[in-house]
Protein backbone atom coordinates (compact mmCIF):
# COMPACT_ATOMS: atom_id res chain seq x y z
CA UNK A 1 0.00 0.00 0.00
CA UNK A 2 1.08 3.47 -1.08
CA UNK A 3 0.32 5.53 1.57
CA UNK A 4 2.71 8.32 0.91
CA UNK A 5 2.85 10.68 -1.85
CA UNK A 6 6.47 10.22 -3.70
CA UNK A 7 7.95 11.28 -6.76
CA UNK A 8 10.14 7.82 -6.91
CA UNK A 9 8.30 4.85 -8.45
CA UNK A 10 10.82 2.50 -6.60
CA UNK A 11 8.62 2.66 -3.18
CA UNK A 12 7.25 -1.10 -2.27
CA UNK A 13 5.28 -1.21 0.71
CA UNK A 14 4.57 0.76 3.74
CA UNK A 15 5.99 -0.90 6.55
CA UNK A 16 6.50 -0.59 10.14
CA UNK A 17 9.85 -2.10 10.26
CA UNK A 18 9.18 -4.39 13.18
CA UNK A 19 9.84 -2.60 16.15
CA UNK A 20 12.25 -0.22 14.33
CA UNK A 21 12.25 3.52 14.87
CA UNK A 22 13.89 6.21 12.69
CA UNK A 23 17.55 7.51 14.09
CA UNK A 24 16.94 10.87 13.24
CA UNK A 25 13.27 11.39 14.52
CA UNK A 26 12.28 8.26 16.17
CA UNK A 27 9.18 7.81 13.89
CA UNK A 28 7.96 3.97 13.18
CA UNK A 29 6.60 3.71 9.85
CA UNK A 30 8.60 3.38 7.04
CA UNK A 31 8.73 3.17 3.10
CA UNK A 32 10.69 0.15 1.58
CA UNK A 33 12.79 1.35 -1.59
CA UNK A 34 15.17 -0.77 -3.76
CA UNK A 35 18.56 -0.73 -2.46
CA UNK A 36 21.43 1.26 -3.30
CA UNK A 37 24.05 -1.41 -1.85
CA UNK A 38 25.34 -3.62 -5.01
CA UNK A 39 24.91 -6.60 -2.69
CA UNK A 40 21.75 -6.60 -0.67
CA UNK A 41 19.38 -8.78 0.69
CA UNK A 42 16.53 -6.72 2.23
CA UNK A 43 14.89 -3.60 0.83
CA UNK A 44 16.36 -0.02 2.13
CA UNK A 45 13.72 1.82 5.04
CA UNK A 46 12.78 5.69 4.58
CA UNK A 47 11.16 7.36 7.16
CA UNK A 48 8.02 8.27 6.41
CA UNK A 49 8.17 11.58 8.58
CA UNK A 50 11.39 12.65 7.85
CA UNK A 51 12.19 11.15 5.01
CA UNK A 52 15.60 9.49 6.74
CA UNK A 53 17.15 6.77 4.23
CA UNK A 54 19.20 3.50 5.79
CA UNK A 55 19.67 0.24 4.75
CA UNK A 56 18.11 -2.74 6.41
CA UNK A 57 20.03 -4.93 8.70
CA UNK A 58 21.79 -8.16 6.73
CA UNK A 59 19.96 -11.43 7.52
CA UNK A 60 21.81 -13.86 10.08
CA UNK A 61 21.49 -16.13 7.30
CA UNK A 62 23.30 -13.92 4.73
CA UNK A 63 26.10 -13.49 7.17
CA UNK A 64 26.57 -17.14 7.85
CA UNK A 65 26.67 -17.38 3.76
CA UNK A 66 29.75 -15.03 3.59
CA UNK A 67 31.46 -16.71 6.29
CA UNK A 68 30.67 -20.27 5.06
CA UNK A 69 32.06 -19.30 1.52
CA UNK A 70 34.75 -16.97 2.82
CA UNK A 71 36.35 -19.15 4.88
CA UNK A 72 37.42 -21.80 2.89
CA UNK A 73 38.29 -18.93 0.00
CA UNK A 74 40.88 -17.48 2.25
CA UNK A 75 42.22 -21.10 2.97
CA UNK A 76 42.42 -21.95 -0.22
CA UNK A 77 44.31 -18.48 -1.49
CA UNK A 78 47.13 -18.81 1.45
CA UNK A 79 47.52 -22.96 0.54
CA UNK A 80 48.07 -21.87 -3.06
CA UNK A 81 50.58 -19.45 -1.83
CA UNK A 82 52.52 -21.43 0.34
CA UNK A 83 52.57 -24.21 -2.06
CA UNK A 84 53.58 -22.30 -4.61
CA UNK A 85 56.91 -20.93 -3.10
CA UNK A 86 60.12 -20.90 -4.78
CA UNK A 87 57.68 -21.69 -8.33
CA UNK A 88 58.81 -19.63 -10.99
CA UNK A 89 56.68 -18.44 -13.61
CA UNK A 90 53.58 -19.92 -11.94
CA UNK A 91 50.01 -18.13 -11.73
CA UNK A 92 49.54 -19.75 -8.94
CA UNK A 93 50.78 -17.37 -6.27
CA UNK A 94 48.63 -14.82 -8.42
CA UNK A 95 45.13 -17.07 -8.09
CA UNK A 96 45.94 -17.66 -4.35
CA UNK A 97 46.29 -13.12 -3.88
CA UNK A 98 43.14 -13.39 -5.83
CA UNK A 99 41.33 -16.15 -3.79
CA UNK A 100 42.95 -14.67 -0.58
CA UNK A 101 41.47 -11.50 -1.21
CA UNK A 102 37.92 -12.40 -2.39
CA UNK A 103 37.66 -15.19 0.90
CA UNK A 104 39.27 -12.23 3.66
CA UNK A 105 36.77 -9.50 2.22
CA UNK A 106 33.70 -12.49 2.61
CA UNK A 107 34.69 -13.28 6.03
CA UNK A 108 35.31 -9.66 6.88
CA UNK A 109 31.70 -8.64 5.40
CA UNK A 110 29.76 -11.67 6.96
CA UNK A 111 31.47 -11.41 10.29
CA UNK A 112 30.93 -7.59 10.74
CA UNK A 113 27.50 -8.27 10.08
CA UNK A 114 27.11 -11.21 12.20
CA UNK A 115 28.23 -8.52 15.15
CA UNK A 116 26.12 -6.35 14.65
CA UNK A 117 23.07 -8.21 14.15
CA UNK A 118 23.55 -8.88 17.99
CA UNK A 119 24.53 -12.10 18.40
CA UNK A 120 25.95 -12.46 21.69
CA UNK A 121 27.82 -15.19 22.99
CA UNK A 122 27.08 -15.07 27.17
CA UNK A 123 30.11 -17.17 29.19
CA UNK A 124 29.09 -18.65 32.87
CA UNK A 125 31.04 -18.14 35.81
ZN1 LIG B 1 12.56 9.98 10.67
Amino acid sequence: MKKHSTDSDDVFDNDTGGGLTCSKCGHDQFDRLAPKAVVAFARDYRCCRCGHCFPAATPIWASLLFLLGGVPLTLAGLFAIISARGERASLAPLIGAGLLFMGATATWHGGKNLLKSGITIEIED
